[in-house]
């Protein structure tokens, strides 16, 4: 019913189903960055020119739509990155980096694993892992126990799991944590794309966005701080655009957000992804999140018909992404004979070695939904999965 707002799916007959890797764009967003290449294409926040002007006023209108779609309380709070992996970069390597204890859960990506390791920390030493249950459920019991042996520890969780869709209660943890004396980043990648998020309402220290799983351009993200923590929060890179003042001896930053934003930013990027938030705002998250978990059954049921197939963990609590394997089968084979029919999915570890270590499993084959997602795509996968397992046997 969307399909047609997103010009690929006007080119392709692939049935996209990959959206927990990267989202598709709409028209809108495309144009909009074609529209400022062509049209008024020149740097922001330096030259005074109409042009310049006008730059600079949409790549701000942008933070100021993404400030009032995650509801926090003041553009300053919004800092522009690269994606989430920038994101955590920059808090792992400034705020967070002095911390005595690290807390992450056994489901996070590889960009809220390796940041740490990069710190010299590891498994009991300076970095401690919440456990899950069987179902991929966090283990809030352990996660207090952790908290009570760590006081004052820095806390990065996801949100969702790009790997298995499982959602985290980040409302109960980042309460929790704050109980604790705890401060929270949550790797919020994969949230915009199905759900509403409020900064305020979760009142979360640090909030890690990415463009691109939110159907906006690639290479944008975004990091919320809560406004008490700017003041607090050094820049881990410098340069052209931070600073208010320079000599040979020293150098006067900016306020934020601009003494975290150095160099020139990915402008046409950056107001690409307040378009994306815009056609989001119009289709509505309980649109959104009617049409998912519409499909998302659809696709849980038909996939349960399928023989010898096992899930790591039931679809309570998950959204957008769907896990599992066949028995006996490998499922990069299954990768490769479904791509021959059209059939865009991931198979891997889908940068969550640690818990596929966990599961005794080298990866899984990742089937994940956005909106636009409908039965004729998941029809199209379950033929395709048969026709595979079927050359398979
Ligand atoms: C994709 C993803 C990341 C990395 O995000 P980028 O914006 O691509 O850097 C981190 N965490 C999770 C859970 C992800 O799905």
């Amino acid at each position: 019913m969307f399909k047609k707002d997103f010009p690929y799916f006007k080119n392709s007959e692939i049935v996209y189903l990959d959206n927990a890797a990267t989202t598709q764009k709409p028209k809108a967003v495309i144009e909009s960055q074609t529209e400022y290449y062509e049209k008024y294409c020149a740097n922001t926040h330096r030259s005074s020119f109409g042009h310049a002007n006008k730059a600079t006023q949409n790549f701000e209108n942008a933070r100021k739509t993404l400030r009032e779609f995650i509801n926090a309380s003041l553009n300053e709070e919004i800092i522009f990155t690269k994606g989430v992996t920038e994101s955590i970069n920059f808090i792992a390597h400034s705020f967070a980096k002095d911390f005595k204890t690290v807390i992450i859960s056994s489901l996070e990506h590889h960009s809220n694993i390796v940041p740490w390791h990069m710190q010299g920390r590891s498994l009991g030493n300076g970095l401690e892992v919440v456990k899950c249950n069987e179902n991929l459920d966090f283990d809030f019991e352990h996660f207090e126990t952790l908290l009570k042996e760590n006081p004052n520890a820095f806390v990065s969780i996801s949100h969702i799991s790009n790997a298995f869709g499982k959602i985290h209660d980040i409302k109960a943890i980042i309460k929790l944590a704050h109980k604790y004396n705890a401060i929270v980043m949550i790797d919020g990648a994969q949230s915009l794309a199905h759900m509403k998020v409020d900064m305020q309402e979760l009142n979360v220290d640090f909030f890690a966005i990415s463009s691109h799983k939110t159907f906006g351009p690639t290479g944008v993200g975004a990091i919320y701080v809560k406004k008490e923590y700017l003041k607090l929060l050094n820049p881990y890179q410098t340069g052209g655009a931070t600073i208010y003042e320079v000599d040979f001896n020293s150098s006067t930053l900016l306020n934020s957000p601009y003494k975290f934003e150095a160099g020139t930013q990915n402008i046409a990027g950056i107001i690409g992804f307040g378009e994306a938030l815009k056609f989001i705002s119009h289709i509505g998250y309980e649109n959104i999140e009617t049409i998912e978990k519409d499909v998302y059954n659809y696709l849980n049921e038909e996939l349960k018909k399928l023989p010898n197939i096992i899930f790591y963990n039931d679809i309570n609590n998950s959204i957008g992404s769907r896990s599992f394997n066949f028995k006996n089968i490998i499922h990069d084979d299954i990768g490769i004979l479904v791509d021959k029919m059209q059939i865009a999915l991931r198979v891997g570890h889908h940068c969550a070695q640690p818990i596929m270590k966990q599961l005794e499993i080298k990866g899984t084959i990742r089937v994940s939904i956005a909106f636009y997602n409908d039965y004729t795509d998941v029809d199209r996968l379950i033929n395709a999965l048969k026709k595979a397992l079927s050359m398979l046997e």
